[in-house]
């Protein structure tokens, strides 16, 4: 690969530019068929090393693999469920070992009173970092129509929202955030001072719990138009400590490092200094690309 060489541990201060969420799928943005193969990496590696990225990340959604298939209720997430997790990490585990900028992740759900079982299922994988999603709450989605909002109202979405990333942040299975504010998808937002003090919550939770929050580039394709998270909310995790991740959560190879110009402005805007390398769930922090 060109310009591809693993992000040295340390004795350096070159800024490191991370892309800490992506799913490995075929190009074709249509189809999302998926794709765990050496060619797929490539073809990822391909566009970090065009746009600068120094290290990206493969975040596969786990209800994809069929051995945590006891833990899915939807059947959204039970039809994808028929993917093996041995060759997926194998695949990618051997992409590291050949010395490409490649970590082992994973997109973990919250999933209420199965999280703990969840985490038993995967935890004997030598995973660099897990990613932490509320996409469901109780069987209804936050990021599909109609899912939560036909039967709560707005402020209660959030609520329910913030608690759950709040738990799942709690239960130390996670080391990030993803879309923190996912629940923002929509362009719905409570009334500012209940917005206010939902932020603060997420934060306080994230700074609780030690896990990093990260930085989305998804949410400007999304009908929110804006990164994920809202500025404010990336204020106040910088206030408490947290540390941050950059990500573009891509389904194809073209996105990977998409719009890492705003990510990167947004981080510095609220005086970000650094961002988080992760090793076999290690984290630390390198000067910000
Ligand atoms: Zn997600
Ligand atoms: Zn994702």
């Amino acid at each position: 690969m060109p310009g591809t060489t693993p992000v040295p541990s340390s004795g350096r201060d070159r800024a490191v530019i991370v892309d800490y969420h992506m799913h490995l799928r075929r190009p074709a943005e249509a189809t999302e068929e998926v794709d765990h193969t050496p060619e797929a990496i490539e073809r990822y590696l391909e566009t970090a090393a065009a746009r600068g990225i120094d290290e990206i990340g493969f975040t596969e959604h786990v209800y994809y693999f069929r051995q945590t298939y006891e833990v899915w209720t939807l059947e959204y997430q039970i039809e994808r469920c028929v993917h093996d997790l041995d060759a997926y990490c194998d695949t990618i585990l051997e992409a590291k070992r050949q010395g490409l900028p490649v970590k082992l992740g994973l997109e973990v759900d919250y999933v209420g009173a199965r999280q703990e079982r969840l985490t038993e299922l995967i935890a004997d994988y030598p995973w660099d970092f897990l990613l932490g999603s509320a996409h469901w709450i109780d069987g209804l989605a936050v990021d599909m129509e109609p899912g939560l909002w036909a039967v709560y109202s707005v402020e209660e979405v959030w609520r329910l929202y913030v608690a759950a990333v709040s738990e799942l942040a709690g239960t130390g299975s996670v080391d990030v955030l993803a879309h923190p504010d996912l629940a923002k998808i929509f362009r719905r937002l409570p009334e500012p001072d209940v917005l206010a003090e939902l932020h603060g919550e997420l934060a306080d939770a994230a700074a609780r719990s030690g896990v990093a929050v990260e930085i989305s580039t998804a949410g400007l394709h999304k009908p929110v138009g804006e990164l994920y998270p809202d500025p404010t909310l990336l204020r106040a995790c910088l206030e408490r400590g947290v540390p941050v991740t950059t990500a573009s959560d891509a389904h194809v190879p073209a996105n990977v490092g998409r719009d890492f110009d705003r990510a990167l402005a947004l981080a510095r805007e609220v005086g970000c200094e650094t961002v988080t390398v992760f090793d076999g769930r290690k984290r630390r922090q390198e000067p910000l690309g």
